[in-house]
């Protein structure tokens, strides 16, 4: 795949995003990219569909099927043992009309060019949907971190941060945590470009940082409370009543762990739970506690005594109300979508559903809230912090609590509007939601020079 108007290809890999300015410091893209799913292929169609469904110029499409820029770094690490290893990262500015870049870092063994690229790109579209003033970035290292010791770990991200620290500013790209990636990493990350920088402190550069560095309490489960809000909201359309409602949920860490307490908190029961490791089922509902402590003890949702042992390919075929994918990209292909019995579907993670698996889940009349409108409550979050990391005054909790309820309910509100209006999806409403706001600022701006 290529865009039109730019270079066929990125590299070796040859079915990358080529940036508008190849900044990379190696072969972009040079690595396999994986065989069974194409995360870019997969925005750029789902930017297509929106640019359509919008109206948007073909000058404006034709800018956003192109990462503004990628940058690909060698990330030499010296190990415990007194070897080097290097690792591969990337940083990527998918499109900063709107403002700064805004994107997690991620940390995974199979992460790729072209899936920092769509992530990136779901950024630009997650920032618009729900109004926030920042474009779209992402970045990672392709490294196990689980098998990285806390010195190695540092290390890594520190000379990860340095190589990518050019693209990298409160108001230029602001990094927050993602998959394998938490408030440690990011006060190494604030620490290393405080220090490139002369001791300058600059909060803004990096948002879900510890409170103790100008982090923001309610920021690690700002993502799961605004999953739970979208499912409210859904639940509310459809008159599905949220007490006694079942939910399955793929993924137990950073996202599902919390969402499934709020869950069940708020009178739901979780009826299935999946992981890397396995997953378990109990009809009567999983004790999520119980699962927790499971679950720190033996780093898998699998083996708990609590529930029945179940195989993870049957997971989504477990009977209930809503599904909820807070894992990787992917995970809903065709023979899933087809397994399917929940008739809602709320996407916790990033990309969880593939272009196949979410026309098999639009065919069997499933509503499907999109991860764009369902994750987005991580990112408002992080605007919060980085509001009150620039004024210099913390807000209260209660405030922060509140603004966060009232934009994700005014984005579901927005998204469900404008899908009832044209007919559509939710999905392709809030892409063409996303790419309308997109477009509109980059007609006021013009193009430069
Ligand atoms: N990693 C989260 C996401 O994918 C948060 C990003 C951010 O706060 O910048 O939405």
């Amino acid at each position: 795949m290529s865009a039109p108007g730019s270079p066929a290809g990125s590299g070796p890999a040859g079915d990358g995003p080529a940036g508008k300015a190849a900044a990379g410091s190696g072969p972009a893209g040079g690595e396999p990219a994986r065989a069974a799913y194409d995360p870019w292929a997969a925005i750029l169609g789902r930017i297509d569909d929106a640019a359509a469904l919008a109206g948007i110029s073909a000058d404006v499409h034709r800018m956003l099927r192109v990462p503004e820029r990628v940058l690909e770094v060698a990330v030499p690490v010296r190990m415990d043992d007194g070897r080097v290893e290097v690792f591969t990262g990337w940083r990527v500015h998918h499109d900063t009309t709107r403002g700064p870049a805004k994107g997690g870092v991620r940390f995974h063994p199979g992460l790729n060019a072209p899936e920092v690229s769509a992530l990136a790109a779901d950024m630009t579209l997650k920032t618009a949907v729900v109004g926030i003033p920042f474009g779209g970035g992402k970045g990672g290292v392709r490294c196990d971190p689980s098998s990285l010791s806390s010195g190695e770990l540092e290390r890594l991200t520190r000379r990860y941060t340095f190589e990518v620290a050019s693209m990298l500013g409160p108001d230029r790209d602001v990094p927050a945590p993602d998959v394998n990636t938490d408030e440690r990493v990011m006060a190494w990350i604030l620490d290393t470009i405080d220090m490139l920088h002369g001791g300058r402190s600059m909060p803004g550069v990096v948002t879900g940082k510890p409170l103790s560095v100008g982090g923001m309490r309610l920021h690690a489960g700002a993502t799961a409370s605004g999953v739970l809000r979208c499912v409210r909201a859904v639940f509310s359309e459809l008159g599905i009543p949220l007490a006694g409602s079942r939910a399955v949920l793929q993924g137990f860490g950073k996202v599902g762990a919390p969402l499934a307490f709020l869950m069940s908190s708020g009178g739901m029961r979780l009826v299935a739970v999946g992981d890397a490791g396995g997953a378990v089922e109990s009809a009567g509902g999983i004790d999520v506690g119980l699962l927790a402590d499971h679950v720190r003890r033996a780093g898998t949702v699998a083996g708990f005594s609590g529930a029945h042992p179940l195989d993870p390919a049957d997971l989504w075929s477990v009977p209930a109300e809503v599904a909820v994918p807070a894992a990787l990209e992917g995970a809903l292909d065709a023979p899933q979508a087809l397994s399917l019995q929940a008739k809602v579907v709320v996407e916790a993670a990033n990309g969880p559903t593939t272009p196949a698996g979410d026309s098999v889940l639009a065919d069997r009349g499933v509503t499907v809230v999109p991860d764009i409108l369902a994750n987005a409550g991580g990112v408002t979050a992080s605007y919060f912090e980085w509001a009150q990391g620039r004024q210099g005054y913390p807000w209260g909790e209660d405030l922060v609590a509140s603004r966060l309820a009232g934009n994700m309910e005014e984005a579901f509100g927005g998204v469900w509007a404008k899908a009832a209006s044209l007919g559509v999806s939710m999905r392709r409403a809030a892409g063409a939601l996303a790419l309308e706001r997109v477009a509109e600022a980059m007609e006021v701006r013009g193009l430069f020079p």
